[in-house]
């Protein structure tokens, strides 16, 4: 399984690529960290070889954003790059899934675990839990045997023990590229993870809460625009997976008028079509590059496949005034789709407020089950605060008032809430780096 580098290691660039930078770790004992220190603020690398992830870290301010600590070691039998980003524990232990995924350079890898560790600093935030915000990543090797089951056990289990080296300051869950086996692997080696199959007391399929949080959001945005409720309404959606089939239930339930679905894959919409036989929904395949359901006239736009899809080749196809679904990403460059919506009079819910109900629906897990739980069912109503509904209505009326766009105006509310202290364990992750520095973590 090794694939050990003979000879000299090359100096760490930002162009390096995962499996050169695992032989530059490997060279100095196989560990490395990148952390702010608690008493001074600044950036500190372990070693010389991480100097380049520091200083990408201190120029490019856009997607570091005060993370507290980036960690990386060698997968010892794998010869894999594990990595996780602790962005902020402010609200307690960083949280956020695991990526199995394969990077060109160690600067795409790095960003990447940035940009996404901010994002569920704040998904999470917003969603009112006592969780941070984290990302883990595995630098696939494509030279390895990644899909075979034997190898994804040896990895996924150096990744548990990994975190559990990482002392609680960061607790993995499930992501792109990483499955239920792959977490049974996980939970074989660390405590510190969550989204663990129900036979072993994890929570299970999260596909039903996150569409009804869609559609609680769904609810709120008509509710600004003065739309009403779902009644009546026609909602288009591209995708008819897991997701938007719980969805399509959830709104014919509420009594709407109409709803086009188009999926790439005829097995899924025949799937569909015996679960869901109403008349109400039209079921339409259409092949990856056909963008047409983008051009469907409905009161609600939901993007429930994949990430990216709000671009210049499709947003002045929409004729809705509200986009809001399940997909992660929708937007494919963050600022400058986000203003063509806005110039369209497009009312778009940030995805991280409207699919938050997956990681709720498993990041408590470790607190037991309730049937009809209260703990999941607060998200879903409007009696709290943080509620999907009051939650999106509040990002929807503080960008109307304050001009700016929705993304922004979310952005702002979650990082207001993200600084809030978790009310029983307060600065725990801050002191569990400054821990894991002082123990000389990564001198190995
Ligand atoms: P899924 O794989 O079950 O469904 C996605 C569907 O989209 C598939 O049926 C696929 O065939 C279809 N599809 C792919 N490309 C398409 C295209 N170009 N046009 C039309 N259809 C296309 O996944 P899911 O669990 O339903 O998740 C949907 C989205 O929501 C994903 O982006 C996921 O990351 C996000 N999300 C899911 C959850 C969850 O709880 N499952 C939580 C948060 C976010």
């Amino acid at each position: 399984m090794g694939h050990r580098h003979v000879g000299t290691v090359p100096p760490m660039t930002l162009e390096t690529s995962p499996p050169e930078f695992v032989d530059q770790l490997r060279a100095i004992g196989g560990r490395g960290y990148v952390v702010r220190r608690a008493d001074s603020g600044k950036l500190e690398s372990s070693h010389a070889v991480l100097d380049g992830v520091r200083e990408l870290c201190e120029r490019d301010t856009r997607d570091f954003l005060d993370h507290e600590g980036l960690f990386f070691e060698v997968g010892p039998e794998s010869d894999a790059l594990l990595t996780a980003f602790v962005h902020r524990t402010r609200r307690g232990q960083a949280a956020g899934g695991l990526r199995h995924w394969p990077y060109p350079t160690i600067e795409a890898l790095v960003r990447d675990g940035l940009r996404l560790a901010v994002g569920m600093t704040r998904k999470n935030a917003m969603a009112g839990l006592w969780w941070g915000g984290g990302k883990g990543i595995i630098g696939r090797r494509d030279d390895a045997n990644w899909r075979d089951r034997g190898y994804r056990d040896v990895v996924y289990a150096e990744y548990g023990r990994f975190v559990s080296a990482l002392g609680g300051c960061y607790v993995t869950a499930e992501d792109a590229g990483t499955t239920p086996p792959d977490m049974e692997a996980v939970f074989s080696t660390t405590r510190h993870t969550t989204c663990i199959p129900p036979v072993l007391g994890g929570s299970g399929n999260p596909s039903g809460p996150t569409a009804l949080g869609v559609v609680c959001a769904m609810e709120a945005a008509l509710d600004v625009r003065d739309q009403g409720t779902l009644a009546g309404k026609r909602i288009a959606m591209q995708g008819a997976g897991n997701v938007a089939t719980f969805m399509m239930e959830a709104l014919l339930e509420r009594g709407v008028g109409s709803i086009v679905a188009s999926d790439i894959s005829e097995s899924r919409l025949e799937h569909v079509r015996a679960r869901i036989g109403d008349e109400r929904v039209e079921l339409r395949h259409s092949a990856p590059d056909d963008l047409s359901i983008f051009d469907t006239p409905c009161d609600v736009f939901a993007p429930n496949a994949l990430g990216g899809v709000l671009n210049p080749d499709t947003i002045g196809r929409l004729k809705t005034g509200i986009v809001c679904g399940a997909a992660n990403n929708q937007l494919l460059d963050d600022n400058h789709d986000m203003e063509a919506l806005a110039a369209r009079d497009v009312v778009y819910v940030p995805d991280f407020v409207a699919n938050r109900m997956g990681i709720v629906n498993c990041a408590n897990e470790a607190y037991g089950f309730v049937p009809n739980d209260p703990a999941i069912q607060r998200h879903l109503g409007r009696d709290w605060e943080h509620s999907v509904f009051n939650a999106t209505r509040r990002v929807l009326l503080r960008a109307k008032e304050s001009g700016q766009t929705t993304a922004a105006a979310a952005n702002a509310l979650a990082d207001e809430l993200s600084v809030e202290d978790h009310p029983v364990w307060p600065r725990r992750g801050e002191q569990i780096i400054e821990g894991l520095v002082e123990s000389g973590w990564a001198k190995r």
